[in-house]
């Protein structure tokens, strides 16, 4: 259905088949119901205000998702889940879990910060410098952008000791185990997501497109030219960028879990 709609590529199909079908056998509904959340909120999101988005499309941001796109998004919290069947055998109390839904609470977070911030009427400012940005550009942050990321990890940490139950039906569901679910979840999505703008303002890459005279960030540009390599470490693309969010936003929430539990 998403390569049909075209929030998909045809890799980006195969890519989250593979993703989507780990995850609900490893929890069936209840770990699909992150993934869920995480995926039809992005894809409503990045069809709302569509003229606007222009400066998405100029970034090199928008667009059907591929593979590398699926994996950068749903690559680690998958990974985690497959922690949490196979070293924890998927028990009730697990840092993997944890871990499983931090992931897709950055990256709920961060997608919900980009689609929301570029909305936004003012140009968003370098998280380092305060200088204004071109909008859409990785680095940028804006106060609707800000608080749209505070809600897509919110989102994410309230849905996820229903996620717990749905997956361990009987599962007990004290307001300690609530609380040391969700804060940890909530600070990996804001902290995976603060990480993401970080790495964006300081280490990606950044391409320049001569035809268009300006910057953006994939190798051929919307407009058909071919781009330059301006700065930043070649490698670290925005998918990488991604990738390293949601592993910050894994990490922070797991361990936070491990030392609330
Ligand atoms: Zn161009």
């Amino acid at each position: 259905m998403a390569v049909r709609v075209h929030a998909l590529t045809r890799s980006g199909g195969v890519a989250a088949f593979v993703v989507g079908g780990l995850t609900f056998a490893a929890g069936t509904i209840g770990s699909a119901l992150l993934l869920l959340a995480f995926f039809i909120s992005s894809v409503a999101l990045s069809r709302a205000g569509k003229a606007r988005k222009r400066a998405l499309v100029d970034i090199g941001k928008a667009g059907a998702r591929d593979a590398w796109q699926v994996l950068a998004n749903g690559g680690v919290a998958t990974a985690a889940l497959m922690g949490w069947v196979f070293l924890d055998h998927g028990a009730a109390a697990s840092a993997w879990f944890v871990a499983f839904a931090g992931a897709y609470a950055a990256a709920t977070a961060d997608t919900w910060g980009t689609e929301i911030g570029t909305l936004a009427a003012k140009p968003p400012r370098s998280i380092l410098t305060g200088k204004p940005l071109a909008t859409g550009l990785s680095g940028g942050v804006s106060a609707p952008g800000t608080a749209a990321e505070v809600a897509g990890a919110v989102l994410i940490a309230i849905l996820t000791p229903l996620a717990l139950l749905l997956a361990l039906p009987g599962t007990p569901v004290t307001l300690h185990v609530l609380t040391s679910l969700m804060l940890p979840v909530f600070a990996g999505g804001f902290g995976g997501a603060l990480i993401d703008s970080l790495l964006g303002a300081t280490l990606q890459e950044r391409r320049w497109c001569p035809a268009c005279q300006r910057e953006c960030e994939v190798d051929q540009h919307g407009c058909g030219t071919a781009t330059e390599h301006r700065r930043g470490l070649p490698w670290l693309t925005n998918d990488a960028v991604n990738f390293a969010a949601t592993a910050a936003g894994a990490a922070i929430a797991g361990g936070g879990w491990s030392l609330l539990r």
